[in-house]
């Protein structure tokens, strides 16, 4: 299969600018989940292959790119950004269909992915060092050089997005990216190397090397030539990456989801709270890193909030992704069967309310039904564990400090939000709550490219997007000259 308009096929890697097959002759079939067809076959890249991408990576670094100045890099992000917006549609498509994901959120993905690029391209010429006071005769400043190459693993449920905030930080920054995609979903990934290539990106400073995790991926997080990993993905992959990395002494970027809490207080505007409530966790069928699935709710406003969600729930509707509807299938079966081990596991609880499957959907698809439990004990695992499928629990508590323990009690720690019109306790929450973000009387802020995004704990470490990322995806030098 070719991706139209783009005409690439997609069982090749691209390395060094060119489309090339790996090195095996290996691919792997690329699963529809919302009919469970086989869409096309993709490269089973393999450690040669992520050799081959280092080496491109690392002689794009040592050519033109390594002298191209800051507005150089910022211009062709600019451009790539550009490019991209004149693709939405086919780009939206080609998600919506990898990914499961409902048209209209593939399409939102596609705009942040543009934005990201405008925003590192417009960011690329502000990375300033500084000047340091220091001993008499000293001139001492500092200075932010690009780590060298750069390993991206990224997972299938926003590649867009993900693609945006890790690789377009890195370009502008300077550095040359080796980027693995998730075998599930990893077209537009490919998509985009093409799109970079013609909008002028030099050979080399973009490789994408499709493949196994536990191949490709595992290759790259190992490999010596590469100076920096960023990782999206699940908690277990994250802690193998980062010992692997770490015995190289490479440093790692890691965002491994969460169990993120709203809080709702007795004096919450609740009419404004609710569409929040519910979208944070059923967005992309659950499978966000950032998902709200636990909701904390004060006892009196408790029975509403549950009334006002389960209603909502009642109406959603699951569906394939052309149909584009509240939510799509889930990424694959093996998913699917993850998250019905889940439901299976809050047979003793509560269940407040179910969405439906639309009996159109294919049997073959992805789907769960979306289901809301209530009463849900702050230890119960669905209370605990990261689910990623369209299913919150909602947490009855009485007063600021138990909302504060039960939000806090988790191993995770990517986001949180609070619910209330005292401002006095927006602030108190605000520096309680233990989260790499706090919303106040909303929930992810629309996507936020601007704004620094990581976690605690289990959530992992290190900041993507806004302008900490540049931080990130660059190495101080201080020099200090002595001019007697
Ligand atoms: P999920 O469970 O959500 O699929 P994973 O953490 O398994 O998330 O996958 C995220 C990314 O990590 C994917 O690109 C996957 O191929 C990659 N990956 C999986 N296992 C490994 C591994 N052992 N080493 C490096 N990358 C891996």
């Amino acid at each position: 299969m070719s991706i139209r308009p783009l005409n690439i096929d997609p069982s090749n890697c691209f390395i060094a600018g060119a489309w090339v097959a790996p090195l095996s002759g290996d691919t792997l079939p690329l699963i529809n989940p919302s009919d469970g067809n086989t869409l096309c076959e993709i490269a089973r890249g393999q450690a040669a292959d992520i050799d081959a991408a280092v080496v491109a990576a690392e002689a794009a670094l040592s050519g033109q790119w390594g002298k191209a100045t800051a507005a150089e890099r910022g211009r062709i992000l600019a451009k790539i950004g550009h490019a991209v917006l004149q693709q939405v549609d086919e780009l939206a498509k080609l998600e919506a269909m990898d990914v499961g994901k409902p048209l209209k959120q593939a399409r939102a993905d596609v705009l942040a992915l543009a934005r990201y690029l405008e925003f590192y391209g417009g960011a690329a010429d502000k990375v300033h060092g500084e000047t340091i006071p220091y001993l008499d005769g000293y001139t001492v400043y500092t200075l932010r050089e690009p780590h060298g190459v750069t390993g991206h693993i990224i997972p299938w449920n926003y590649p867009m997005q993900i693609i945006g905030r890790s690789v377009g930080a890195a370009l502008a920054m300077g550095n040359a990216c080796v980027l693995k995609p998730a075998e599930e979903a990893c077209l537009t990934a490919l998509a985009f190397a093409e799109i970079a290539r013609k909008a002028g990106l030099p050979a080399g400073v973009l490789n994408v090397v499709p493949g196994l995790g536990a191949e490709a991926g595992a290759a790259l997080s190992a490999h010596k030539g590469v100076h920096h990993i960023s990782f999206t993905g699940s908690v277990g992959v994250g802690k193998l990456i980062q010992q692997t990395a770490g015995a190289n002494v490479v440093p790692v970027t890691l965002e491994l989801g969460g169990k993120s809490p709203q809080v709702v207080f007795d004096d919450a505007n609740i009419d404004a709270a609710l569409p929040f409530l519910v979208n944070a966790g059923i967005q992309n069928a659950g499978q966000t890193c950032s998902a709200s699935s636990r909701i904390l709710v004060q006892r009196g406003v408790y029975d509403q909030v549950v009334a006002a969600m389960a209603a909502r729930y009642a109406e959603l509707r699951a569906g394939p992704a052309s149909a584009d509807l509240d939510i799509g299938p889930l990424v694959s079966v093996r998913q699917k069967e993850i998250v019905e081990g889940f439901l299976a596991k809050g047979a003793d609880l509560r269940l407040a309310a179910e969405g439906q499957i639309v009996s159109d959907a294919p049997a073959e698809g992805a789907y769960v039904v979306p289901t809301l439990f209530a009463d849900v004990p702050p230890d119960h695992p669905l209370a605990q564990d990261e689910i990623f499928g369209p299913v919150q629990v909602i947490i009855p508590f009485e007063d600021e400090a138990e909302a504060i323990a039960i939000a806090n009690g988790t191993d995770f720690g990517l986001v949180a939000s609070c619910w209330s019109e005292n401002g006095a306790r927006q602030m108190r929450m605000a520096r309680a709550l233990r989260a790499g973000q706090v919303f106040i009387n909303n929930y992810g802020a629309g996507g936020g490219v601007e704004l620094p995004f990581g976690g605690r704990g289990l959530s992992g470490h290190g900041r993507e997007k806004g302008f900490e990322a540049l931080y990130g995806f660059s190495v101080l030098k201080t020099v200090a000259a002595l001019h007697h």
